[in-house]
């Protein structure tokens, strides 16, 4: 079968891999109908060493069962499926708490990890599949796939950032980023009811999108300019919660400078550094928290599927590009180039 592998930053190819197979009663096979490339796999493209490869891709897909181990029962032959980018088994203590991203019998939970295999390939072993797939009641060929794809990531992430920082009808916020995260936390502090939601993103025609999800405000400025014109949109104190969908430092300090005492900063955005201020003249004076992390984006698969099925919200929008298999290394440099926002990958 084929699959991408990335052997270091800018390559990228598609290759001929040992087929999937069934390795433990609770595995399920996978036949990949959709998937996609992830913002996240971007950091890789950006800076992996040539020692750190070759590295299966792709952690975002739905597919058609194909086979299950013997003590599947979830899932059967036939059904379509949606896994979130985590592993789990969806019954351990963490997992029963909404933390599935820190499930006790998934140690490497992450695609690459312990599976050792990737969604944007024609197939995928998954392992826990009781606990890790999730049914979808369409057919592969639903026109409601690019936003149930969103599932298996980006929309649970910018859910997961609103959660963490307790976004309600009170509450103003600022997102950063206009990446499909940032524009899905966007749209999720809207479901929460948010007051104001300003967007800190400098692509137009992503912050439009942001518009049509529920931003109030956008501002394309960055750094201390960028702070400004935030403080000045909410009478001068920042907003409640600040949801960071970058990952690098100065989007950390943009936080920091629009966050309003007594804030959240919660971050969703993959960090690309170890230490940041969280000192007096930064969290300590104005008694500022930080939440976030990897986001248990299973845990909220059954309470968002129904706004997707209804038509509420339509968060396959974020897909501006769609090719197949052999167009998957091309996908990787139209999204470093920020010419595509999101590349849905057909097999
Ligand atoms: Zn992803
Ligand atoms: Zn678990």
């Amino acid at each position: 079968m084929r699959a991408t592998l990335m052997y270091e930053a800018g390559d990228v190819r598609i290759e001929n891999v040992p087929d999937s197979v069934i390795k433990h009663p609770t595995d399920a096979l996978v036949r990949i109908t959709a998937s996609c490339i992830c913002g996240s796999d971007l950091w890789p493209y950006g800076s992996m060493t040539r020692a750190d490869g070759p590295a299966r891709m792709g952690h975002e897909f739905i597919g058609i069962v194909e086979d299950t181990g013997s003590e599947v029962t979830t899932v059967k032959r036939g059904d379509l499926v949606v896994a979130p980018f985590a592993i789990s088994d969806n019954t351990c203590a963490f997992c029963r708490e909404g933390l599935h991203t820190s499930c006790s019998h998934a140690q490497a939970n992450f695609w690459d990890g312990e599976a050792e295999e990737g969604g944007q390939a024609e197939a995928v072993r998954v392992p826990l599949a009781d606990g890790t797939l999730v049914k979808l009641p369409v057919a592969a060929d639903s026109a409601l796939i690019p936003s149930l794809l969103t599932l298996s990531d980006v929309l649970g992430t910018g859910y997961h950032a609103a959660v963490a920082g307790q976004v309600n009808e009170r509450t103003r916020v600022t997102v950063i980023g206009d990446g499909a995260v940032g524009l899905m936390a966007v749209l999720s502090a809207k479901r929460l009811g948010a007051e104001q939601i300003v967007l800190m993103g400098r692509h137009q025609g992503r912050t439009d999108l942001g518009h049509e999800f529920g931003a109030t405000d956008v501002v394309s400025a960055r750094g201390e300019e960028g702070i400004e014109q935030v403080r000045e949109l909410t009478g001068g104190h920042g907003t409640h919660v600040v949801l960071e969908a970058v990952g690098n430092m100065p989007a950390y300090q943009q936080a920091l400078g629009v966050v309003r005492p007594g804030g959240v900063i919660s971050r969703v955005g993959v960090p690309q550094y170890e230490e940041a201020p969280i000192g007096f003249g930064s969290l300590f004076r104005h008694n500022l928290r930080l939440a976030g992390g990897p986001a248990p984006v299973r845990a909220y698969i059954e309470e968002l599927m129904p706004d997707i099925l209804n038509g509420t919200i339509e968060p396959g929008k974020v897909f501006d590009a769609t090719t197949n298999l052999d167009g998957v290394p091309a996908g990787y440099q139209d999204m470093a180039d920020r010419k595509s926002l999101k590349v849905l990958v057909n097999p």
